[in-house]
């Protein structure tokens, strides 16, 4: 199915002969480095760009004996929510050709969706996994900051960014979790926790006894459809034995806009190196450095990458780095306290993914900050640094509802164990 234009690049990688996940097909996003195999990030900075190693989840897929099918579509170095910032065209819903599957790991959701392939890989810095997965009613996962190793992930912003599995059941996504996860010499932030966890097994558990939170704060904004949905799916999970208890989290009405002063700034620092000299597209300038770097990226990115540049500059700038980038980690620092506290009372905590339907094509593009407010209820993971999950809860008005799962640090196995529990 062309029209979708889930992939940027299709090409196979074979994989080992056996291994857990021989005979499956993974779409893996283009900002994830193969080797041999060009890659993107749906930028024309790098249409050109063919890396000359493997990330380590790259190596991990195929030594597990996995064919990779492709590079996945995305929003410009992630950069956006609904995979219409690409530089290779927009993905659309494989639910509805005529809304947008979500973004940024939008062309890995709609594979999956689409059966173009089994699985996929997308990568998640504020929600770029559970979006998708919730727009294209499938199942995505962000792991706990430095259970997956970053090594050969494009950058956009490594604080809060983490590679995680896409797949159209909760077991077949902790499976790909059982893959990638663990420490990574390459990657100095990965750590020794999780190593031994079975990700796999834990979507066989029940809810018995499982204390489940409900904050308020991110239900209020949200779609009245969504909300029904979500809810329903909550007594569904009461229904099968667990508790639900009403939380609060008054800091996450501060996420989205710490959310954007953070990953802005991190972009602005990490795409300095896009300067036309090792890799990537070169400005043709007369002229001295300066003209060449300024031709190099004013050809090579889009008009949200610079616009992000520019955002993130200035949030650093002297003068402005204490009234934007110093505040916005305090507000982090805030986000992570309540979530702490709330983890002191209950297992995981309930939310919509997103708080509205599918956009449909162009709805978005004129009205960024229409985008970002959208992220509203998966930054908050993102800041804190916590494992979530969106896994399908059902259907508002023919279209697919994600319900997050938020847990404890490196304790994917209770939210994955609750997920399945809404699968049943
Ligand atoms: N929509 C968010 C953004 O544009 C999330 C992106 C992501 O997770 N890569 O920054």
């Amino acid at each position: 199915m062309a029209e979708l234009n889930a992939f940027i690049t299709e090409e196979t990688i074979e994989g080992a002969d056996d291994g857990p996940l021989a005979g499956t097909t993974v779409a893996v996003k283009d900002n994830i480095s193969t080797e041999g195999v060009r890659t993107t990030c749906g930028s024309e900075m790098l249409a050109d760009y063919v890396p000359p190693y493997d990330a380590t989840v790259v190596e991990r897929l195929t030594d597990a004996g996995a064919e990779i099918v492709g590079k996945a579509n995305m929003d410009e170095f992630g950069m956006g929510t609904t995979t219409e910032t690409s530089a290779f065209g927009a993905t659309r819903n494989p639910v509805d050709p005529d809304r947008v599957p979500g973004g940024s790991s939008g062309g890995s959701a709609a594979a999956v969706a689409a059966g173009e392939a089994d699985l996929a890989l997308g990568s998640d810095t504020g929600g770029s996994v559970r979006c998708p997965a919730a727009f294209c009613g499938v199942v995505g996962i962000k792991p706990t900051y430095g259970l997956v190793s970053r090594y050969g992930l494009i950058a956009y912003a490594n604080s809060l960014e983490q590679i995680g599995p896409i797949a159209p059941t909760v077991r077949e996504a902790a499976a790909l979790l059982d893959v990638i996860a663990g420490p990574d010499p390459n990657d100095g932030t990965t750590r020794e926790e999780g190593a031994d966890s079975d990700y796999a097994a834990a979507a066989d558990g029940d809810v018995e006894g499982l204390t489940i939170g409900i904050p308020t704060e991110l239900f209020e904004g949200a779609d009245e459809g969504v909300v029904e949905t979500v809810e329903a799916a909550v007594a569904d999970l009461e229904d099968q034995g667990a508790e639900t208890v009403e939380v609060s989290l008054p800091s996450v009405e501060h996420a989205v806009a710490a959310y954007y002063v953070i990953a802005m700034s991190e972009a602005s620092s990490n795409l300095a190196r896009f300067d036309g000299v090792r890799y990537g597209h070169s400005g043709d300038a007369e002229g001295n450095w300066n003209d060449t770097f300024a031709a190099t990226r004013e050809e090579g990115f889009g008009a949200e990458v610079k616009r992000r540049i520019l955002l993130g500059t200035y949030a650093l700038s002297a003068g402005y780095h204490d009234k934007y980038y110093e505040k916005a980690q305090d507000a982090r620092a805030w986000v992570r306290q309540d979530f702490e506290d709330a983890f002191e009372a209950v297992d995981v905590i309930a939310s919509p993914t997103m708080p509205v339907p599918p956009f449909e094509l162009g709805e978005g593009l004129d009205d960024p900050l229409k985008l970002y407010l959208a992220d509203a209820n998966t930054t908050p993971a993102n800041l804190a640094n916590l494992p979530a999950i969106s896994v399908p809860a059902g259907e508002s008005d023919g279209l697919p509802v994600g319900l997050q799962l938020v847990g404890p640090k490196f304790d994917e196995e209770t939210v994955i164990r609750a997920a399945s529990a809404v699968e049943n």
